[in-house]
């Protein structure tokens, strides 16, 4: 999950046209997206480019399952993930290997039989397998499933190598990135955005787009905005080569499963996830008692380390050290035990892993917003603010059209799909409510 290429020493500028706060998949998409425009891009990263949600996910670039009001943009993503993967030099393991969600109850294929007929005008390959089909496609003979929802054009890719790769574009397209340089604070001139305060000083500039992951709440709290974005602790595990008959990437309420480029599995299991007890967790909640309600069976909820610590803290001045400062890479401990049990349900599904290890664990804090639809577009009394964050748990996969759509509403291009849903100011008026 590392990056291979060194921006730590870069230098910070006096000024630029635009700085981008966040080195995952939202804020270079957006840098490069910008740059390609002939904007000029300072992307100030506090950790590493892609330390964070964005090498950490299972690398599923999917339109199955995904809401009605992301499904446009995430149709354009897909076609900008497949540009993307020819234009770039490196090879990001992308391929459009199909996904496949499995039911095992007429309750869960009802919900895929729901999906389908509600986007059916979108005109996705999207289809249903009967129970026989399944049975082939998965080369097991004992119909455990009922069916299984398919789309054949969805992709993967190796997010540890491509975001790195995509910052990589974007610095070849002028895009200046800096890694351990934390923005502090936005400041302000006349009411609106006059520059960015980073720990190693400041860059002027009359825009800058927050695309902090899961501590864009953190930020926004700090400048007077309250945004109900709250984080969940999930663990994936990964093996060591093996074969496998698994086409593409299959999930299951018990285990979802995703080849690597390196021949070894991603395995993790859908939902399965620490809903994390932060004070903004008592203030967001009732934003959050339906996603609760509804995964209460499946998500744990835990009182972490992350009470107390930096996720908790929202009140700083530009001269102190900030919370992105004291944690440069946030890397929670994975869930073994979960681990464990994911791995044993791969291992029913797919009985030649028997023999196969699991060779790392990891864990990653998905920053959720209550709608689960991402937030992009400007903040009403900040001026020059543009916010894109909130991803929710399949941001990889929409990652270049959210930055398409954020460089496009920067520059006031006409945007790629109307971005009406996404307005972050949908939670901002409740929260403020
Ligand atoms: C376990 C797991 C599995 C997932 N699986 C999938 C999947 O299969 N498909 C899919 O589409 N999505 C998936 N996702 C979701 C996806 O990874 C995220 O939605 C996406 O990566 C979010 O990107 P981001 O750029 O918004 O945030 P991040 O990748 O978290 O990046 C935000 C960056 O901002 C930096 N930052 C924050 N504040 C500051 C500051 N003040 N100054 C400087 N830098 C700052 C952080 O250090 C961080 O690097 C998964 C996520 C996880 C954790």
């Amino acid at each position: 999950m590392r990056a291979s290429t060194n921006w730590g020493d870069a230098s910070l500028p006096e000024a630029a046209d635009v700085v981008v706060i966040g080195g995952g998949v939202a804020g270079v998409s957006t840098a490069l997206f910008l740059a390609q425009r002939g904007v000029s891009v300072v992307l100030c990263e506090k950790g590493r480019i892609a330390g964070e949600q964005s090498s950490r996910n299972w690398g599923w670039i999917r339109k199955m399952g995904r809401d009605y009001r992301e499904l446009p943009l995430m149709i354009e993503s897909a076609r900008l993930w497949e540009r993307l993967a020819t234009e770039m030099p490196e090879d990001i393991g992308y391929r459009k290997c199909g996904a496949t969600y499995l039911a095992r109850t007429p309750a869960e294929l009802k919900r895929h039989v729901d999906w389908l007929e509600s986007n059916a005008h979108f005109g996705l390959d999207s289809r249903l397998m009967s129970s026989d089909e399944t049975d082939r496609f998965l080369g097991r003979n004992d119909h455990q499933f009922v069916g299984a929802l398919h789309t054949a054009s969805d992709a993967v890719a190796e997010p540890a190598l491509a975001v790195p790769a995509l910052a990589r574009h974007a610095e070849t397209l002028g895009v200046h990135i800096i890694e351990r340089c934390a923005v502090r604070m936005i400041d302000r001139a006349a009411g609106r955005v006059s520059g960015v305060i980073t720990e190693r000083g400041r860059i002027d500039c009359a825009n800058v787009v927050l695309a902090g992951g899961v501590w864009s709440r953190v930020f926004l709290e700090n400048i007077g905005v309250a945004f109900p974005q709250l984080a969940i602790k999930s663990s994936v595990l990964r093996t060591a080569p093996a074969e496998v008959r698994c086409k593409g990437a299959i999930g299951s309420e018990r285990v979802s499963i995703r080849p690597r480029k390196d021949g070894g599995f991603t395995i993790a299991r859908s939902g399965a996830a620490e809903f994390q007890l932060i004070p903004a967790a008592f203030r967001y909640l009732p934003h959050y008692i339906p996603m609760l309600r509804d995964r209460w069976q499946i998500m744990k909820i835990r009182a972490g380390r992350q009470f107390f610590g930096p996720l908790g803290r929202t009140s700083w001045g530009a001269n102190d050290v900030s919370p992105f400062e004291r944690v440069r890479v946030l890397d929670p401990r994975p869930d073994d035990s979960l681990l464990t049990d994911v791995m044993a349900k791969a291992r029913d599904l797919f009985p030649q892993l028997s023999g196969v290890a699991p060779v790392e664990s990891w864990a990653g804090m998905i920053d959720v917003v209550p709608d689960e639809v991402p937030a992009i577009g400007t903040i009403s009394g900040h001026e020059g603010l543009t916010v894109v964050t909130g991803l929710s748990g399949h941001g990889f996969g929409i990652g270049p059209g959210v930055g398409l759509l954020a460089a496009q509403m920067v520059t006031g291009a006409t945007p790629i799909v109307d971005p009406a849903a996404f307005a972050p100011t949908r939670f901002t008026r409740r929260a403020a409510a």
